[in-house]
């Protein structure tokens, strides 16, 4: 470890203790306490590009980057001056502004069959509204969701939710109560259920991001469309973390199958608060005012979100995709060298610019492979080894590895070689 730099203003652990007495287990979402890790949080003091600095001064390679809502890295230049100059005009109204127009557009016209969409907060409340939106459309209840696919916190979608949930060792949460769930249904991914015409919809997130990182199967998810079809349920791409990140087009264009609801979030803010769903036009208008599906937010569509949104999403062009595809696959290639290398079974797999990683011997498909792979308690002391060198990976197994466009290609060597450093600590 570097000795503390002049930057240092406190103690990780200091202020950890203070955290614990005023927010529970120190922290604004589980997944941050370390808890399947162990150890005390790092507290982020600054951070630029691909790098996070701690409050004594420790800097780290930063592959959180945000759950992936940093994807041009920290603080890109552009990005800060688009909210500093929305700022300094004033930072809600409660009345509609153009940028939110334009970020509607922008969206619209990169997803295929995406056609309008209402802004929110956060990817929370954008799956939540989506949800309430296909009942609505439906005039059904009942919601299926895949075990080990993260949409959010909301009552309904939190049965196997992988991500956090994962993390903690449940399978819910406690506090929804038996009749938020009774119209849930979960079944596990990349397998088709079969599904009855009493069903609203199906939600998926078309690249599993949120038990570590698992693709669809060739053919599943334009089998999903299909059984949906059957049955007349709509499709739902929870696409908060896919959206703008397998492309303009995200895993819509990417799997060439086109849900009937979308949900977005992280990317497109710009790495400030926000969500979006969205539908075809004909979808779309239950949504109040225009029909009987009443949604709305004080702060959704805000002008700092939209700005910081419009921003990022402007630099976001095809040839950068491909450059930050051409990163993971760079990372995940030596990573699964340097510590297969070191005799360690592992698994790196990548789509676009996703990576994850579980230490096993065997593909992970589903939530039951990735629950295996992740109770090995190898990650735990991979992510130590890697923290205590000064890279910081998400702080637990069901998580993805997010390099940004800021990651160069030292930053990947160097990431590299470290892994293998510590893999041949784990034999
Ligand atoms: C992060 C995430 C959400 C929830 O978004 P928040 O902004 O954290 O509320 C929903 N769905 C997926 C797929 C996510 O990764």
């Amino acid at each position: 470890m570097t000795p503390p730099s002049p930057e240092a203003t406190a103690s990780n652990e200091a202020l950890y203790s203070r955290a614990t007495k005023v927010l529970p287990g120190g922290v604004n979402s589980p997944v941050r306490a370390f808890l399947s890790v162990g150890g005390t949080p790092y507290f982020v003091q600054r951070a630029e590009g691909a790098h996070v600095w701690d409050v004594e001064g420790n800097r780290y390679l930063d592959y959180v980057q945000s759950y992936g809502a940093s994807i041009l890295g920290h603080a890109d230049p552009l990005v800060v001056a688009a909210i500093r100059d929305a700022a300094g005009r004033g930072t809600t109204f409660g009345a509609p502004t153009r940028s939110e127009v334009e970020l509607a557009e922008t969206l619209t016209e990169a997803v295929p069959g995406l056609e309008m969409i209402r802004m929110t907060s956060s990817g929370t409340e954008a799956s939540m509204s989506a949800i309430r939106l296909a009942r609505g459309a439906t005039g059904r209840a009942k919601v299926v969701k895949f075990a080990g696919c993260y949409h959010g916190h909301t009552d309904a979608l939190l049965a196997a939710g992988g991500s956090g949930v994962a993390n903690q060792g449940l399978v819910g949460s406690a506090g929804v109560p038996p009749a938020a769930v009774a119209d849930t249904v979960v079944v596990p991914f990349n397998v088709v259920p079969r599904l009855d015409d009493d069903v609203a919809v199906l939600a998926v997130e078309p690249v599993a991001a949120n038990m570590g990182l698992v693709e669809p199967e060739p053919g599943f998810l334009q089998a999903l469309r299909d059984e949906c079809d059957r049955v007349g349920a709509l499709l739902f791409f929870d696409e908060v973390i896919t959206g703008f990140r397998l492309g303009r087009g995200g895993a819509t264009a990417w799997s060439g199958v086109t849900p009937d609801v979308w949900a977005f979030g992280k990317v497109i803010g710009g790495g400030l608060p926000v969500g979006a769903f969205g539908g075809s036009r004909e979808v779309m208008s239950n949504i109040a005012p225009l029909g009987p599906v009443y949604q709305g937010g004080t702060l959704s569509g805000n002008p700092l979100a939209t700005a910081a949104g419009l921003a990022a999403l402007g630099q976001l062009t095809d040839d950068r995709y491909r450059e930050l595809t051409d990163k993971a696959q760079r990372l995940a290639r030596g990573m699964t060298e340097a510590i297969a290398g070191a005799g360690v079974p592992v698994q790196v797999p990548q789509v676009g610019s996703l990576v994850g990683i579980f230490f096993g011997a065997e593909a992970v498909r589903n939530y039951d492979d990735a629950q295996a792979a992740a109770g090995n308690g190898i990650y735990r002391r991979f992510f130590h080894g890697m923290l205590d060198r000064g890279v910081a990976f998400a702080p637990g197994p069901y998580e993805a590895i997010f390099p940004s466009l800021s990651h160069t290609d030292a930053d990947l060597e160097q990431t590299i070689e470290t892994a293998a450093e510590v893999a041949a600590t784990l034999s």
